[in-house]
Parts: structure tokens; sequence; C-alpha cells
């Protein structure tokens, strides 16, 4: 196990990295502690879960909503959790949110910490301090930041993980190499989904490099007004599809970094050699570099993007490979390029 500690503005969080779920023992009071997870971690992890106390909700992004939220606290005070109960959300993505948020408000807010279970999640969503809920079909309107007291990576909990999920996890991986290290996005290029499954120090490693980037990024600006929106790479576009032709995310943002690497070379000097690596490297990993959508449409969803600043969109270009810039493009000039270029 390996432990990196990160200060935020308001909190220090602790990483334990390459640790054992059971390790949580040690880092919470057991009997005033709630775990939060979806119905799929608790049904293959029961063993594990024994002595805890649970709060389980169904899975998926569907169930990401302010009802469920609701349900959680109902069941909170069913159980007696007061302003010391601490909270552990073992999941993906959808319950780290979700406990973040709850612990967050629940009593004006209680400790929490996460025990990541997808690829995404460890290198993604777990980190950040981000969480909420959708609201209906708008996604992540609700929320606030806070930090966690601390995070626990077991990878051996990613052996019961679908591989389309490990490949969701993959698009961020790649993300982070192209926006911020060119030596991981090499790396990635050397190797492929089955080469790092297989490789335990290899695939550790690759882990913490991606914990790193996101956290260096999230300290440098933890309330996104600069830095930060580097990690959006790919995700205007992503978002503007994923739900229209209900792609995974991480698809949906492989074909968003295509588009940002064709609009990159078209505007920003990105070199075509680059981007045929980049596409190279989502296939080795299973994405979708090629798709057909509507693109009038497309840019009608994309204009309604929370980047938007008026008459432009400050979209994430690259410069290199392992740089990246944030560029304001007027909407007409944005319209041809979706129409047109892309
Ligand atoms: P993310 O937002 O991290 O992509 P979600 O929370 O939406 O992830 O989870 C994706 C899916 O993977 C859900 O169906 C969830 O139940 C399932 N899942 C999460 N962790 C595991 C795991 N370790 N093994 C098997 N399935 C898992
Ligand atoms: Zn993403």
């Amino acid at each position: 196990m390996k432990e990196l500690k990160y200060q935020f503005s308001k909190r220090e969080v602790t990483y334990y990295l390459d640790a054992e779920f059971s390790y949580l023992e040690n880092l919470v009071d057991k009997s005033n502690t709630v775990l939060i997870l979806d119905e799929n971690v608790a049904g293959f992890y029961k063993e594990k879960l024994e002595d805890w106390k649970t709060i389980v909700i169904p899975p998926g992004e569907a169930y990401k909503q302010q009802s469920t939220v609701d349900a959680i606290i109902l069941q909170l005070i069913k159980i007696g959790a007061d302003r010391k109960t601490f909270l552990v959300g073992v999941g993906g993505g959808v319950i780290t949110d979700m406990t973040g948020y709850v612990a967050s408000v629940y009593m004006r807010g209680v400790q929490f910490a996460f025990v990541p279970t997808t690829l995404l999640s460890m290198v993604d969503a777990s980190i950040g301090g981000k969480n909420g809920v959708d609201v209906g079909i708008y996604k992540n309107l609700v929320g606030t930041i806070n930090q966690p007291q601390f995070i626990l990576f077991d990878y051996s909990l990613l052996q019961t993980l679908p591989e389309a999920e490990w490949i969701n996890g993959c698009a961020e991986m790649i993300k982070h190499g192209c926006i911020k290290d060119a030596g991981l996005f090499q790396l990635l290029e050397e190797n492929n989904l089955s080469s790092i499954q297989s490789n335990t120090s290899l695939f550790a490693s690759i882990i913490e490099r991606n914990v790193t980037i996101k956290s260096d990024v999230v300290k440098n600006d933890e309330f996104e007004n600069g830095e930060r929106r580097l990690l959006n790479f790919g995700h205007t576009l992503a978002h503007a599809i994923e739900n229209s032709y209900q792609l995974p995310h991480g698809q949906a943002v492989s074909i968003g970094m295509v588009t940002a690497a064709t609009i990159s070379e078209e505007i920003n000097n990105f070199n075509s050699v680059d981007k045929e690596r980049l596409i190279k490297v989502l296939e080795q990993y299973h994405l979708t570099t090629h798709f057909s959508f509507d693109k009038a449409k497309a840019f009608e969803t994309l204009v309604m993007d929370k980047k938007r600043a008026g008459n432009a969109m400050n979209y994430v270009l690259l410069k290199r490979i392992g740089e990246a810039e944030v560029k304001s493009i007027p909407l007409v000039q944005l319209k041809d390029l979706v129409l047109q270029i892309i």
C-alpha cells in the first residue's frame, strides 16, 4: 500500500493506493459507519461487506437523481445516523457522486470517504470533490464541491468489472495523457487493454500517474476557473451526443477527443501525425474513433453546454500530445467546423 496526501482548499485528502478493502476497518469506526453501494457491487462483494452497515441502491446513472438522495437520507434516519456517522461510497461514479452529496447535506455535513470500484471512478470521478445528481436529463446540475477524508483504492475490486466499464475508464486515461502527460500517452501506446489488465505492477503505476494528474489539476484550480477546464477535453461534443445515441461515456469521449483533435489540427497547428497517434491508441483500447451522427443536431445541443460564453464556446484544444489549452471559438466558426470538417 502507498499513501499520498493532497491538501485542497478546505481539507487534506489521503489516498491509499494499492490497498485492500479490509484496511477500511483501520480508518473508520465500523459501528458508526454506513457504506453506500449499488446492487451489483453489493452482490459481488457480499462476504467483504458482512459486518458493515449498508445502504444499497439500484445501479445506473438513471438513479443519480434527487429521489435516490431522499431515499438514502430516509434510510440514514432509520439507521439512526447522526453527525458523527461516517459515510463511505463504495462503487462507481454514480455512487461516489451521490455519497459526497448526501454527506455534504445530511445534518449540514458528515464525514465521508470513497472506495472506487470502477476504473473510471479510480482515475477520474472519485477525485476532485465534485458531487451531486442529475436533474432529469441534465447531468450534474445540482451538487457541491466537497473533498472526502480519504480514498481507498483496491485494484482487486476491478476483477468483476465488465469489459465495457474498463473501456470507459481507458478513455479518461488517454484524455489525461493528451492534456498533461506525453509520457503516459506513450506508455498507453506501448500497451493495450489486455496488457494493462494482466500486468499488476504496470497497472498500479498507470493508476498512480492518472490519480496524480487529476489531483494536481484540481489542486491548482479546485473551483474551475482555469486549468481544471482542461479535464473537459473531448467532453463538449461527448455530452452533445452521449444521450441522443445512448453511447457509453468513454465511447462518447473518444469520439469527442477525435473531433477536438481535428479542430485543433484546423485552427491550433496540431500535428496530423499526432492526431493519427491518438486514433490508434484509442483503437488499442477498443474505443470508437469514427461515428456518424447528425452534426446539425449535435451543434444545437452543443451550444447549450455550460462552457458557452455568449457567442463563443470555450473549447479544449491540443497544442501537442501532452499539452492542451482552452480556446474561445466564435459560434459561427464552430458551426462551420462541426458541419464541414469533423
Ligand atoms: P462510473 O460512473 O464510474 O462509470 P457507475 O457507477 O455508473 O460507474 O457504474 C457502472 C456500472 O458498473 C454499474 O452497473 C455498476 O453497478 C457496475 N460496477 C461498479 N463497480 C463494479 C465492480 N467492481 N464489479 C462489477 N460491476 C461494477
Ligand atoms: Zn468523462
